[in-house]
């Protein structure tokens, strides 16, 4: 579908929330996608359904209701399969998002492969979810956790890389396809050749780059990658970790109970088939239902629509922005190299001030340290204020942004 045929601003009508008034009947700008994104009509009705009429356990009973839910479960793992160009189903593991991902892979495959001395390299514009498992890791295996810097334009600094796979050591080296604070776009390819020269695994956090551009695992072939349905019109509580077959067989299960086993003994138990194994108990049925609805809905929009469409948006934003007195903008502002996440500060202003006074005119941005403080910390500051995009946003809105904005710098006196 051509992005022309498509009216982003009509789809505004399948999203409800986006009718309602705020703050002394303000209309509702919602600018934190970043964070979580706004739910259509047909996600919240695709759960509504389930409960209403399908609902049973899956995968063990053969009564109607259990047999309807189980299909319906599985058929949002197809879709995910056809949406990230995965071919191989068993490879993608239902759970309660990117958090829950990376900390599946730092417990049940780093646990076993990982040894004192080895090295884990990771980036200075990670999300904590990116940072603390390996931390907690390294500590206990008594292995290194390195960082890849960031230059000033906020992009990586890859001779760092080199540095780091030329010693030998390297096990692992993890990256967010997209910042969650710069909206930079990581050379992801760049990164996972180099490794694959020696032999070292890849993890992508696709937590902010599966809702905004077209990825293709097959095509960035590393072995393993994250994301949450929540940041792209699905429900809380659900993600996927997707696993390359052949590592997947080097894991141990990451939790034990229901539905991972094969057979279960007094002192010994065999383990289900892929991805089952790493699926214990009861699942989050409806939402994975729901998550099935959300992944429809970006299948018929286009992912090159919803890019082109945010690229439209943030140049716009970037642009006007930057006429805005004593106003900084983090990260490049090339947008082939970034999404729609604009970080900005103001010179002596707190960011919640800033958000304070925007949420007055019903302007919703999120201000603090966005679950990135060791890049805050490369960045040398405490917080930013952050604007964030998404598919039903419009230029109208940002033009309230702007106002408000410099209502903010007129109060400020800046
Ligand atoms: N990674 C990145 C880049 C993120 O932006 C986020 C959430 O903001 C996460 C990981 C964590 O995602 P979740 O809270 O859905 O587990």
């Amino acid at each position: 579908m051509q992005s022309t045929q498509i009216s982003f601003e009509k789809l505004r009508k399948d999203f409800p929330i986006l009718q309602r008034t705020v703050r002394d009947n303000k209309t509702l700008v919602y600018l934190d996608n970043a964070s979580t994104t706004q739910k259509p009509n047909q996600v919240i009705d695709a759960i509504t359904d389930y409960y209403k009429n399908h609902n049973a356990n899956i995968h063990r009973a053969v009564y109607a209701l259990a047999e309807e839910a189980t299909e319906l479960y599985e058929a949002t793992r197809d879709k995910i399969a056809n949406f990230i160009h995965v071919k191989n189903r068993e490879e993608i593991i239902f759970v309660r998002g990117t958090t829950e991902a990376i900390n599946l892979v730092a417990y049940a495959w780093g646990r076993t492969h990982i040894q004192k001395d080895d090295i884990i390299v990771t980036t200075e514009y990670e999300h904590h979810s990116n940072i603390v498992p390996w931390q907690l890791l390294t500590q206990e295996k008594g292995a290194k956790l390195e960082y890849i810097r960031m230059d000033d334009n906020g992009e990586l600094i890859l001779d760092d890389l080199d540095k780091y796979l030329a010693t030998g050591k390297v096990k692992l080296v993890t990256f967010s396809l997209m910042s969650n604070v710069l909206g930079t776009i990581t050379d992801a390819e760049k990164i996972v050749s180099k490794c694959k020269e020696y032999g070292v695994l890849t993890l992508i956090d696709g937590a902010q780059a599966v809702p905004h551009m077209p990825v293709n695992i097959e095509k960035l072939d590393c072995d393993f990658f994250a994301f949450s349905g929540h940041k792209m019109l699905g429900p809380t509580g659900i993600g996927v970790l997707w696993v390359r077959k052949s590592v997947l067989q080097t894991m141990n299960p990451f939790h034990g109970g229901g539905d991972m086993i094969r057979e279960v003994h007094k002192y010994e138990t065999t383990w289900n088939d892929l991805p089952y194994k790493f699926e214990a108990g009861t699942p989050n049925i409806a939402d994975v239902i729901g998550f099935g609805a959300a992944i429809d809905y970006l299948t018929n929009l286009g992912m090159d629509n919803v890019r082109e469409h945010e690229i439209e948006l943030t140049n716009y934003a970037i642009e006007k922005l930057s006429q805005i007195n004593g106003l900084t903008i983090y990260g490049t502002k090339d947008i082939s190299k970034r999404g729609g996440v604009i970080s900005f500060n103001f010179a002596d202003v707190h960011p919640h001030d800033v958000a304070q006074i925007i949420d007055e005119e019903g302007i919703a941005v999120r201000s603090g340290h966005h679950c990135a403080q060791v890049l805050m910390e490369r960045l040398n500051v405490a917080a930013t204020s952050r604007a964030s995009f998404y598919i039903y946003n419009t230029k109208e809105e940002i033009d309230s942004l702007i106002n408000s904005l410099n209502k903010v710098a007129r109060i400020f006196k800046l």
